[in-house]
């Protein structure tokens, strides 16, 4: 009997699995690591090897995803014993790199071990944990495929990786204090710190109130004790214009508990293997100093996801900020020599080390909504995992995303790779990044791209990367059809679908920007049924940074004057922009559901200016008190496509700040309200095109009030509901809807 085994088997101790499995059974033949996956000849009696192709699938090692075993009879041979056959190379490649995992149990209770030859080593790995898409530069997964090529194994270290019987049997990145990387503390002028142990010294440090630059797995962090509002304060000024909460590393969930709520899935999230961020509800008197989240109610937790991280914050024995090495915008740095130009201005030293990073890797950061997960940022520990495509394609596919939280996707057949977290592309360094990616990932899983899908926008950067390609065919895609395909194809449908589809701006298929959208379509198309209604958006990228404009273009459509909360905004400044809106001169149409928190949240007063996109709409729904709130009045005008206009429920913002309303009940009112008009929206666009399905998307989902309250209505409407579960909400997700978009075409014809 011959099977080939598909999935995730390389690199994850599949071969030892099998050999075990095959002693265990008294069954003859051989396993071997090809470029497809992984091939077992078994031989033995009948019902035995059957039991054996069983197990193949239902007991795999925790790191493989088994997609499928295929048997085919072939004549005995009638060789004894079983062997491990080694790797042969050549044939197409489809086997695919895994992703990097948290250390597993037997890792960590030898790192704890004083006896153990790695006690305390922070590079500690097995078949079962530990790097692998951060460090891997080619295929086949082989250690000279790695950023450790460049480290010789030492005797024990080898003879645990030659054992088939070793948990270390082929773990690429195997290594030991003799052998493998080594980690250093340096002042900021590249001086060693005299001391004999590096990891206890950078404990003592960040005990001390120093910030520290460390270099992990998948780039550089910055780190300081949470605790501390002198050093989280100067870790915040010193990163300048930044306002983004600071994520926090505690070394177990019992120090987890002491900063935040945690329900069930949120401890199953933070615990899993791909160690994300975890958004959670802050608990009032968490240690924690007001710099690391002004305003925020959740703070982003995280567990040690290398033996380094886990020495770290056990040595610490605080919460740690841990938030990535950058200042303000730009991408995490990962390579040394960037990171020390980069960094030395912030931290006050940097604890580093001799492996290099092959890719950079952003943390990924989920929260849960509806009991499930909702994803914000999918990279570290999620790529590059692959996601099937409901339609496969006959050619090879790239998908370039939009402009911000860029990811880009490839695709071959049915199998879809989505990037790590690109970032957003402004400039030289991240387009340099996605050019960089995109390479990577061809190599990676042998695509070479026939069809390219971009955005409508044609300044987008990855638009323009796009356009450069040469000998390829493109395929336009609109934005909110992007992220209505991507969540459909994430959950394996089609469509066609009812989308209500909420983000800042994407640019629509009549030259206006869009982003309150309701489309009916599947993947190959689709048609606006509804959307926002419209208003000037003054003075494009300013109108995203200075929210108080969208508030008066709001304001001036409907002959309001300048309310209270506008005090700070000149009277001058509120003119030009009033004049332009009146004019439309400078000024864009837009539906934007993103703008128009904007607006509202700056009526409040909450911000009239922001460092980051979405800023003041997050720290509205913050406020909001779901209590005993009246939905705000929507208009709802029956036309096609149906017309949703917010100026009833603005007019009733202004009449309760003029009472003296709490914005805590106008936050809870104005999101009871958006989520009715939206679902009443969806089921007259659902009943018109007769589909009962539902999708709900767009970075303003990110937002958990309104997505549940929407997705509640929709369901008692009815409707079935799907929401991003595995790929975000947001921007990050569109190149995955490009290319099920394109295969879906070419199916059509
Ligand atoms: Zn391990
Ligand atoms: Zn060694
Ligand atoms: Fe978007």
């Amino acid at each position: 009997m011959r099977a080939r085994v598909d999935g995730t088997v390389q690199g994850v101790g599949y071969r030892p699995f099998v050999y075990r499995l095959a002693q265990e059974f008294g069954i003859a033949g051989w396993v071997l690591n090809d470029e497809r996956g992984v091939l077992v000849e078994a031989e033995g009696p009948a019902d035995v090897v059957e039991a054996f192709l069983d197990r193949l699938r239902a007991d795999a090692p925790p790191l493989a995803d088994v997609r499928g075993v295929e048997a085919e009879d072939i004549d005995a041979l009638g060789d004894p014993g079983f062997q491990i056959v080694a790797s042969q190379r050549g044939g197409a490649a489809t086997a695919p790199v895994t992703v990097d995992s948290a250390t597993c149990e037997d890792c960590l209770a030898e790192l704890a071990d004083p006896a153990d030859r790695r006690h305390r080593y922070p590079f500690l790995n097995c078949t079962n944990c530990g790097p692998r898409f951060t460090i891997v530069t080619g295929i086949p997964y082989d250690r000279p495929a790695t950023t450790m090529a460049g480290f010789v194994m030492c005797d024990a270290c080898q003879a645990e990786y030659d054992d088939p019987l070793n948990r270390r049997f082929h773990a690429q990145p195997n290594a030991c204090p003799a052998c493998g990387p080594r980690v250093r503390l340096v002042e900021r002028d590249g001086l060693e710190v005299e001391t004999d142990d590096a990891m206890r010294a950078a404990a003592q440090d960040l005990l001390d109130g120093r910030i520290l630059a460390i270099k992990g797995l998948g780039g550089y962090h910055l780190a300081c004790r949470a605790d501390d509002e002198t050093v989280v304060a100067a870790l915040r000024a010193r990163k300048r214009r930044e306002d983004r909460p600071f994520a926090l590393l505690v070394a177990d969930v019992e120090a987890a508990r002491r900063l935040v709520t945690l329900s069930e899935p949120e401890q199953a999230l933070l615990t899993s293997r791909q160690r994300p961020i975890v958004l959670a509800r802050r608990l009032p008197d968490a240690p924690v100093a007001p710099s690391v989240a002004p305003r925020a109610p959740d703070l982003g937790v995280m567990l040690p996801y290398t033996p380094l991280h886990q020495l770290l914050a056990t040595d610490a024995g605080v919460a740690l900020v841990m938030t990535s090495g950058n200042v303000s915008d730009e991408p995490i740095a990962f390579d040394d020599g960037d990171a020390r130009e980069r960094l030395e201005q912030i931290a006050d030293r940097f604890l580093v080390h001799d492996r290099p990073i092959a890719t950079r890797t952003d943390d990924s950061v989920v929260r849960v909504v509806r009991e499930r997960p909702l994803l914000m940022r999918r990279s570290r520990g999620h790529t590059p995992a692959a996601l099937d495509l409901p339609v496969a394609s006959a050619r090879h596919l790239l998908g370039v995303g939009a402009e911000q939280k860029n990811a880009f996707c490839v695709a071959k057949g049915d199998r879809a790779w989505p990037s790590h977290h690109i970032g957003d592309i402004k400039n030289y360094e991240t387009l340099t990044s996605l050019r960089d990616g995109v390479t990577h990932f061809e190599a990676l899983f042998e695509v070479a791209p026939e069809v390219v899908a971009h955005d409508l926008h044609p300044d987008y950067l990855s638009t323009r990367y796009a356009l450069e390609r040469e000998g390829v065919e493109l395929v336009e895609v609109q934005h909110h059809h992007a992220h209505l395909a991507a969540t459909l194809a994430e959950h394996g449908e089609t469509g066609p679908a009812v989308g209500a589809i909420y983000d800042g701006t994407g640019l629509g298929s009549d030259g206006t920007i869009w982003g309150g959208e309701i489309l009916v379509g599947g993947l190959a198309d689709f048609e606006r049924a509804g959307r926002l209604a419209g208003v000037w958006l003054p003075g494009g990228e300013g109108a995203i940074r200075e929210p108080w404009r969208m508030a008066c273009s709001w304001l001036t459509q409907m002959r309001e004057p300048l309310p209270p909360a506008f005090e700070p905004i000149a009277q001058q400044r509120w003119n030009m922009v009033a004049r332009m809106v009146m004019t439309g001169v400078g000024a864009t149409s837009t539906s934007s559901a993103g703008r128009l928190f904007d607006a509202v949240a700056a009526m409040c007063g909450v911000r009239l200016e922001v460092s980051y996109e979405g800023q003041a709409a997050v720290e509205f729904e913050a406020l909001a008190d779901p209590g005993a709130a009246e939905p705000y009045e929507f208009q709802l005008q029956a036309i096609a496509p149906v017309v949703m206009n917010p100026q009833p429920a603005i007019r009733a913002v202004l009449a309760d700040l003029a009472a003296g309303v709490p914005v805590s009940t106008i936050s809870a009112r104005f999101h009871a309200g958006l989520a009715r008009v939206t679902v009443e929206a969806c089921v007259l666009a659902a009943e018109r095109a007769d589909v009962d399905l539902a999708v709900l998307s767009g970075g303003v989902f990110q937002n958990r009030l309104l997505l549940e309250l929407t997705a509640a209505g929709l369901e008692s409407a009815g409707l079935r509901v799907l929401v991003p579960e595995r790929l975000p909400p947001n921007d990050g997700q569109i190149a995955f809807g490009q290319v099920a978009v394109a295969a879906a075409r070419e199916a059509a014809g």
